[in-house]
């Protein structure tokens, strides 16, 4: 690996201005289970390596019913699920949180560092945009948000300037009759990166028996993130039941335009599309309705 400068930032600002003055030789530093391996394997250089787990703003965990859940950038992913209240009201964050490595990765890799990576088949993202998440930036012209639906712009991109970093993820409240899950698949049980990944989150009508609205979303079908907002905008109104998951898996299987590669080919990644929509959906529901169920 190149030697580089470290630097910890105790500050928002003092990160921003940091990382401005270097460009695109500089990087942040969260887990760094993404970023020490592509230093040390060429895929990036950087000069400078910014620490910003030292920073109260990016390392806090609020949570409560009335305001939802705000998320700092940096908080690891153990975190999330030890966190009871926050499992129970984000249960397919707690799904993405718990598979991502090993337990020994989830004590250091954090949500935003999975954002901020880019990675069209990460395992938190599908669940971000599925939960309506907004993301906050700090940069060198101030704070501005963007939803996480928008956040990814082509593989390892996105909307971050020079200089400006993730501070916070928002999550809204937890709203009554509604449940969410995100499913991957990969071909051993642990410690893989996505063949197809999806995530869904329902809101039902207060007997549980129809769905009032819904997103979606998949990893690892496209250059980035993808979510499904027409075919979940058409569930509204919909019965919750297998019928209704299996014209919307149908859609989803439609709708992609994935890649073949080694972990597998465009059309084995359509019918997984299809298939973990429908699972997800139909997780989704029955959490909703009030039920546990443990993906991992
Ligand atoms: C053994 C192993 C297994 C893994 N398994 C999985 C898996 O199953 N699923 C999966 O999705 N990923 C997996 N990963 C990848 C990695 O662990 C995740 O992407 C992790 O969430 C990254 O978080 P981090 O805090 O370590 O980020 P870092 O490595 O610190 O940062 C990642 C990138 O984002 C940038 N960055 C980080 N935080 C910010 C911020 N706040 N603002 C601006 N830029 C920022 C960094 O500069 C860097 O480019 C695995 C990695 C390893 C080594």
């Amino acid at each position: 690996m190149k030697d580089f400068e470290f630097l910890s930032a105790a500050t928002v600002d003092e990160a921003v201005s940091l990382l401005a003055a270097r460009g695109e030789r500089a990087r942040v530093l969260t887990g760094g289970t993404d970023l020490i391996v592509q230093l040390r394997e060429g895929l990036r250089e950087a000069d400078l390596v910014v620490d910003i787990k030292k920073i109260p703003e990016l390392t806090s965990l609020e949570y409560s019913p009335a305001a939802g859940l705000k998320l700092g950038a940096a908080v690891p992913c153990y975190r999330i699920y030890e966190n009871a209240e926050v499992a129970a009201a984000y249960p397919a964050l707690v799904d993405s949180a718990k598979i991502i490595g090993g337990w020994q990765i989830q004590s250091r890799a954090s949500v935003g560092g999975n954002l901020c990576n880019s990675s069209p088949a990460a395992d938190s993202i599908p669940s971000l945009i599925a939960y309506d998440v907004t993301c906050h930036l700090a940069g060198p012209q101030g704070r501005r948000t963007v939803k996480a639906a928008e956040f990814c712009t082509a593989p390892g991109k996105n909307v971050l300037g020079r200089g400006e970093i993730l501070s916070t993820l928002e999550f809204p409240p937890h709203a009554n009759h509604s449940g969410a899950c995100y499913l991957r698949f990969i071909p051993r049980n642990e410690m893989d990166i996505a063949v197809v990944g999806a995530a869904a989150w329902v809101q039902l009508d207060a007997k549980g028996q129809k769905i009032e609205k819904a997103r979606l979303a998949l990893a690892a079908v496209a250059p980035t993130p993808l979510p499904l907002t027409a075919i979940a905008a058409d569930l509204a109104g919909k019965p919750a039941t297998a019928e209704t998951f299996a014209a919307a898996a149908a859609a989803a299987s439609q709708a992609v335009k994935p890649i073949s590669d080694k972990r597998g080919t465009a059309d084995y990644r359509r019918h997984l599309a299809g298939v973990l929509v429908k699972r997800t959906l139909a997780i989704a529901v029955e959490r909703a309705q009030g039920k546990t169920v443990v993906t991992h």
